[in-house]
């Protein structure tokens, strides 16, 4: 039993202990999906911005045409026009010439360029200055715009950073960290660039490479033909009510699968015993044992009656007591279906004896509920007349706790009128109490065995069993002593005055085939 216990503390471990780690997997699968997810939204709005921007440079690039000349109106009227455009102005052998500011840029001469091939066919330069990026036309006007406004107004707060890149070129044009991050991850983004950045840039059907690290993810999204945006997220940056949600209802649901499981697994343990009785009542799996008792007043231990004890035995030859099946059966209802088999199987096996041996009784042992209603009254009365019996053959056997029950008091005011004899079983354990003596008027007390145990020893509590006795001549009933085991105990028995003995002195409970009775018993 105890094996069978740590057998199934352990199962129920293993099984609690790969929930949490598959709970904990599936957690961070889900969470890093919802990473991916929202770093995926960010670049895509992102990079929509940064084509936005460029597609407005060219469109305003497309205005600046030869003969080229410094239109100071011209070049107010485009800022004005396009929000994004800082500064537009005219580059003559890579030196600017003029610009809208006519202030500090003039005469400075551009060295760190690079050039690229536009859609158009046409060769672009583009170089930085601090956060400005300037692109320039063939025909040498150039304008410039500020990376910092699109950082601050278009680029999501949930965005860590990003660079942007000239496809052609593989030249990194801005760069910007918002959150910074570990060095091992940043290096973890060049390796992506150099692996993947050239892959991106030559195939057209790819449009996003996604890399996860511990911390950060990763993206390269297209923007058009000329750059390439590369954006990273930290996940401490992402509020955490974006990302748990989702891995938080799994959890739950797990852990509500788990509880119902066991919930069930109960449930359906439970009904099994449950149904297991049932059909052990239907296939007889039930059978009666018979105990005799002897009347201890002439000396010789003649039989006089018989108490009858159920016994279930399973399939496999193991036997469940009584006292673990009889509450079983209260607590699922099936009480009045055990009873009305005892009581048939108590006849049926009987009878003969009975009938041939009018002076003996059975003792047939009753639960609270078959007393709630007439049932057991008309069945027993049923048998009686059926087996043509005496009905004080029949010894009602109950406990004080039956007894006492409200609602079994009709049943034995009937029981008692129909002629059946009244025992109280295991007298002394209960609320004993005289009153109810005197009200009930039992023809049977049985003394509980405890107190024929006790009576061995010594100290006041084995002088119980003579004070119970001597109590229980005051009613004038037929008094029986349970459990008697030694010749000891017996002759005790007798000598304090008690009328019948019971126990595995004389006789253990046997089958009816087994009742081994002597002669005498057959006589009438
Ligand atoms: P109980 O009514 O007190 O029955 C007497 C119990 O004491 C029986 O146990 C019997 O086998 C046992 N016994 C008899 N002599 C001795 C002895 O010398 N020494 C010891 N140690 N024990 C002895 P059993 O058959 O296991 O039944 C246990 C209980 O189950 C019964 O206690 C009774 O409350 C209940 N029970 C048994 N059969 C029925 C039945 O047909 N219907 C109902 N409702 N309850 C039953
Ligand atoms: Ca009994
Ligand atoms: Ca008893």
């Amino acid at each position: 039993m105890l094996l069978k216990h740590s057998i199934s503390l352990i199962l129920l471990s293993i099984i609690m202990l790969s929930c949490i780690l598959f709970t904990i997997e599936v957690d961070k699968y889900l969470t890093d999906k919802q990473l991916n997810k929202i770093v995926d939204r960010n670049s895509r709005d992102f990079s929509v911005q940064v084509k936005k921007l460029h597609d407005e440079i060219y469109v305003v690039l497309a205005q600046l045409i030869p003969p080229v000349r410094c239109d100071a109106e011209l070049f107010e009227n485009l800022i004005y026009q396009y929000k994004h455009i800082k500064n537009i102005g005219v580059i003559k052998d890579d030196v600017i010439t003029c610009d809208v500011y006519q202030g500090k840029l003039l005469e400075t001469k551009v060295n760190d360029y690079h050039s690229f091939t536009y859609e158009d066919g046409e060769t672009y330069k583009y170089w930085m200055r601090d956060e400005y990026m300037t692109i320039a036309n063939p025909h040498g006007y150039f304008v410039e715009y500020d990376m910092n406004y699109y950082l601050d107004f278009i680029a999501s707060a949930e965005l860590s950073g990003f660079s942007i890149f000239g496809r052609q070129t593989l030249k990194q044009w801005f760069d910007f960290d918002r959150h910074k991050i570990d060095q091992k991850d940043k290096e973890k983004l060049n390796a992506l660039m150099a692996n993947k950045f050239e892959q991106l840039n030559k195939d057209d059907s790819r449009s996003k490479i996604e890399y996860l690290s511990d911390d950060v993810v990763f993206h390269l999204v297209k923007t058009d033909k000329g750059s390439v945006v590369a954006s990273y997220t930290h996940k401490d940056y992402i509020p955490s009510w974006q990302v748990v949600r989702l891995s938080h209802i799994v959890s739950a649901l797990l852990f509500g699968f788990i509880l119902s499981f066991a919930i069930l697994y109960r449930f359906y343990r439970g009904r099994t015993l449950k149904q297991l009785l049932v059909s052990a009542i239907k296939s007889k799996d039930i059978y009666m044992a018979y105990q005799p008792l002897v009347d201890l007043n002439n000396g010789n231990y003649q039989v006089i009656g018989f108490e009858a004890l159920v016994r279930w035995q399973l399939k496999n030859g193991d036997h469940i007591r009584p006292d673990i099946f009889i509450p079983l059966a209260e607590e699922s209802g099936l009480t009045k279906k055990l009873t009305a088999c005892i009581i048939e199987l108590i006849f049926k096996d009987l009878h003969p004896i009975l009938l041939k041996n009018p002076a003996l009784y059975v003792g047939i042992n009753i639960t609270p509920t078959d007393l709630h209603d007439m049932h057991l009254v008309d069945q027993l009365h049923d048998n009686i007349k059926k087996y043509h019996l005496s009905p004080s053959q029949v010894v009602v056997e109950l406990t004080e706790r039956v007894i006492t029950s409200p609602q079994a008091q009709d049943s034995i005011k009937a029981l008692q009128r129909a002629g059946i004899r009244i025992s109280i079983d295991d007298f002394g354990t209960g609320a004993s109490n005289v009153k109810y003596l005197a009200e009930l008027d039992p023809d049977v007390i049985k003394i509980d065995r405890s107190f024929v145990v006790w009576s061995d020893g010594e100290g006041p509590t084995s002088q119980l069993l003579g004070k119970l006795i001597e109590m229980c001549k005051e009613f004038e009933v037929k008094i029986v002593v349970e459990g008697i085991e030694t010749i000891e105990q017996a002759n005790r028995c007798e000598k304090l005055g008690a009328d019948v003995g019971q126990g595995y002195y004389w006789y253990k409970p046997v089958k009816v085939s087994e009742l081994n009775l002597p002669k005498t018993e057959d006589k009438p």
